[in-house]
């Protein structure tokens, strides 16, 4: 198995709905994205899928969430805007893009330089 790893960042705004404690106040992250993808076969030239593809789909995947208050738009209108579900939502987005025999093995969120979470589909 081949993975590629891409990153990238986002800054926004968000507050968690149903929560008890400051984050439910409006608040700013700098959040940082780590997309892998994954591939059992390498294409005739040795390559899974070019790294400039990959950079261009985390770009216009955080792109969207860059610069705005997360809970004004979709998903994070009704979904809470936590990291958890911001990172589920990247590898959906993801997986919708990449080519056949190209899967997303897990997206990284990084709330703060100390706090992250993964999600990996399984
Ligand atoms: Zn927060």
């Amino acid at each position: 198995m081949y993975r590629i790893t891409v990153e990238d960042d986002f800054s926004s705004a968000h507050r968690l709905r149903e929560y008890q404690g400051k984050c439910s106040s409006l608040h700013g992250h700098n959040w940082k994205v780590r997309l892998t993808v994954r591939a059992r076969e390498l294409d005739d030239r040795g390559i899974t899928i070019d790294f400039g593809k990959l950079k261009k789909l985390i770009a216009s995947l955080v792109s969207r969430f860059d610069h705005v208050d997360l809970n004004q738009i979709p998903p994070f209108d009704r979904l809470n805007p936590t990291a958890e579900n911001i990172a589920r939502t990247i590898f959906e987005l993801a997986a919708e893009e990449l080519p056949a025999g190209i899967e997303v093995d897990r997206v990284v969120v990084w709330e703060s330089e100390k706090n992250r979470m993964e999600y990996s589909g399984e």
